[in-house]
């Protein structure tokens, strides 16, 4: 139904919207107007290997494409940093100087890193929906849908070595299975220096012009018969149904961009009250408890080669949200995007009320939806504030969590003999935590971020240890003290664990801060909160049945929810403020340019430099010029991240990775006109992989559209 609607539509724009592929169909001709030479059936197919076949999920938050008939995929540096990371120390610092497998043999595995492949997407709201109908409560009802949903889901794990996964789509009015194919042993192959990888740093993040080389290269191994299999040498590199040719011929502005991956999360359909709070509260307090982290962290990274390394995954964390934030408001603001949702809140009740059914249906649901987020507000703020604080302040706050985890489970694991068995790995992830940590820099971060928590958390909401203590006794006392600040302390504890030990972890000041904090949250909030989100799950169904139904000539699509999209658009710039205008491309040229402000997120290297200085492009050039980044008019998200750009002809061009500043506004309301998505060019991609770091294996492995 949606499809046909859409297909109606006279006011279609290609470049906002994220479409389900197996609806991809419903565009073709649109796409096909807009210059694609493909077919639907190109893009997604169930029967044969389409190019589908070529785009992973990369470890659940990213996007992976595969380039080769050997399992080698390109995601983003920023996707595989963490994997980057673990596998640097001061005397292989990957991440400084790079990392090249020159053979198979030397390509490293990587504890934990996944990929699935989308074997199929099925649409069974019917399935998921049958026998709701006459249920009158909402827990009735979810115990339904689960219960469908499980059967589903238990028919293709008996009978496949797939799994599978249903999601809602637009609130619980339809839904769809995503049946997926897991991979579990990934390698790192390569990744650029950082300086190319993180180019422009966080100066940079999130705006245009770009120069950043933001990919990584890992390869999938399969068992001998090409199914998934756990790590082992005798593994293969995986073959994969279909790979994306790459294109290095030139590109042209104007030209059929399209974008192929995971989007996490948009969300388009909030109301003009909860768009306010997000801009005015919200964001403004995330950003400044986020803000106090980074202080510490990034001075503490400027000041030593160990913490850089260290920290550096971790400050990425927290830093990139950080600064889309930012931007967000920003945008917001400009685009007056609180006025654009009243006057359209406005006209849906109008419409609503000008046809008797509809106005049963739809009249209210605006106004309720306004008044329920008033009740809620502040239980949602506190939230926030705790969730910062736990997840993106002082670490032994998550430490804590996966403490107590292993405090509920001891009596279980040692009564069944388990525990033994897991002492050792459980020892082992307590030192690779203190590997990457350290305990001035935790303690600073404490000082700083625990006066704005306190600050920001309405008295009813403080945790124990804030009503009794100041935040400064409770810095002495935790890192004075607490085991959870001392690696020595703590493997101690877990070795010498006890049913009588546990006294010990309950009087340990920094877990007890950890549990006061969880109990408000568990306690006063989340009771709160969960009837706040059953009522609003409700009440949003039925607003967005009521766009669908009601506003037939508008661009309908599912928010984003890190399942499998299409978007396209075209290779353009744009003009996102007065007397500014964005070019569609950059080049090496401005590397140098950002080089000479001496700001040092824009280093480079001798080897750099002087390819730079003798033009050695290669062929990977367009009249004289190395292309580094351009930018398109796809709608992207988060978890678009390392998605692959392609052309007209579905060969790769790009490698997706962020969008301009003017953009980040886009998660909740979309501006055909400025938001642009930014994309590592395949030819720089090349060309750093072959020229820089003479990788050229990894370039013969690809199949070349010259
Ligand atoms: N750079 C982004 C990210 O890291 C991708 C995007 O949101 O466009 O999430």
């Amino acid at each position: 139904m949606i499809v046909s609607l859409i297909l109606s539509s006279s006011f279609l724009r290609a470049e906002e919207g994220m479409i389900i592929p197996s609806l991809v169909q419903a565009f073709q001709s649109d796409m096909q107007a807009k210059g694609m030479k493909l077919s639907a059936e190109d893009i997604y197919s169930v029967n044969n290997s389409s190019m589908k076949d070529a785009v992973l999920h990369f470890n659940g938050g990213c996007t992976a494409e595969i380039v080769s008939d050997q399992g080698l995929i390109l995601t983003n540096h920023h996707c595989g940093y963490y994997q980057i990371q673990q596998h640097s120390s001061l005397e292989n610092d990957y991440l400084k100087y790079g990392f090249w497998a020159m053979d198979k043999s030397k390509e490293l595995p990587n504890e934990g890193l996944f990929v699935t492949r989308i074997v199929r997407i099925e649409d069974v709201t019917k399935a998921v929906l049958q026998g709701t109908e006459g249920l009158k409560y909402v827990p009735q009802v979810e115990a339904k849908i689960k219960e469908n949903a499980g059967k589903l889901i238990e028919e293709i794990k008996n009978t496949t070595h797939y799994e599978a996964q249903i999601k809602a789509f637009d609130f619980g009015n339809s839904y769809y299975m995503l049946v997926q194919e897991k991979f579990t042993d990934v390698r790192l192959v390569g990744a650029p220096p950082s300086f190319i990888g993180k180019f422009g740093g966080d100066t940079d993040n999130w705006v245009w012009p770009r120069h950043t080389g933001d990919f990584s290269v890992f390869r999938v191994y399969a068992g001998k018969d090409n199914k998934p299999a756990p790590y082992s040498a005798e593994n293969v590199p995986y073959k994969p149904l279909h790979h994306f040719p790459v294109n290095i011929t030139n590109r042209e502005e104007g030209e059929f961009t399209m974008v192929y991956g995971f989007p996490g999360m948009t969300e388009q359909h909030v109301t003009s009250e909860y768009l306010k709070y997000v801009m005015e509260k919200d964001r403004p307090v995330r950003i400044e408890m986020r803000e106090k982290s980074l202080e510490v962290i990034d001075a503490a990274m400027k000041a030593s080669d160990k913490t850089r390394i260290q920290y550096a995954s971790k400050q990425s964390r927290i830093a990139n949200a950080y600064k889309k934030w930012i931007g967000q408001i920003d945008g917001l603001r400009r685009l007056n995007a609180q006025q654009i949702k009243k006057d359209r809140e406005t006209e849906y009740t109008d419409r609503a009320n000008a046809n008797p059914e509809w106005k049963n249906k739809y009249g209210t649901v605006v106004k309720a939806l306004i008044d329920l987020f008033k009740v809620y507000e502040e239980y949602e703020m506190a939230d926030a504030v705790i969730i910062e604080y736990v997840f993106y302040g002082p670490e032994f706050l998550r430490l804590a969590r996966s403490v107590e985890s292993i405090a509920d489970n001891y009596s279980k694991w040692s009564e069944n003999g388990e525990w033994e068995e897991r002492k050792g790995a459980i020892v082992a992830s307590i030192q690779k935590h203190f590997k990457d940590y350290d305990v001035q820099v935790d303690q600073a971060i404490f000082d700083r971020i625990s006066p704005v928590a306190k600050k920001h958390l309405k008295e009813e909401f403080h945790p124990l240890s804030f009503k009794e203590k100041s935040t400064e006794d409770l810095s002495a006392q935790i890192y004075g003290k607490s085991m959870l600040v001392n690696e020595e302390k703590l493997v101690g504890f877990i070795e010498s664990m006890s049913a009588k030990s546990m006294k010990k972890l309950e009087k340990d000041p920094g877990y007890l801060l950890y549990r006061d904090l969880w109990d408000v949250r568990a306690g006063q909030l989340a009771q709160n909160l969960q009837t706040y989100q059953g009522e609003l799950d409700l009440m949003m169904k039925v607003y967005v049945a009521g766009k669908l139904e009601m506003f037939p000539e508008k661009n309908h699509w599912a928010d984003a929810n890190s399942t499998l999209r299409v978007t396209y658009g075209q290779l353009e710039g744009s003009a996102p403020r007065d007397g500014m205008l964005y070019t569609h491309y950059t080049t090496v040229d401005g590397m140098i340019e950002k080089y000479y402000s001496g700001n040092e997120d824009f280093d480079l290297d001798d080897r750099m430099m002087q390819l730079y200085n003798e033009k050695e492009y290669g062929q990977y050039a367009q009249d004289g010029e190395l292309w580094v980044c351009f930018s398109g008019s796809n709608h992207t998200t988060g978890g678009n991240s390392g998605s692959p750009a392609l052309n007209a002809e579905g060969h790769l061009i790009g490698i997706n990775f962020d969008r301009t500043w003017e953009s980040t506004m886009s998660d909740f309301m979309f501006d055909t006109s400025r938001c642009r998505n930014i994309m590592v060019d395949m030819r720089y991609v090349l060309w750093v992989m072959d020229i820089y770091a003479g990788a050229g294996h990894l370039v013969e492995e690809m199949t070349l559209i010259k």
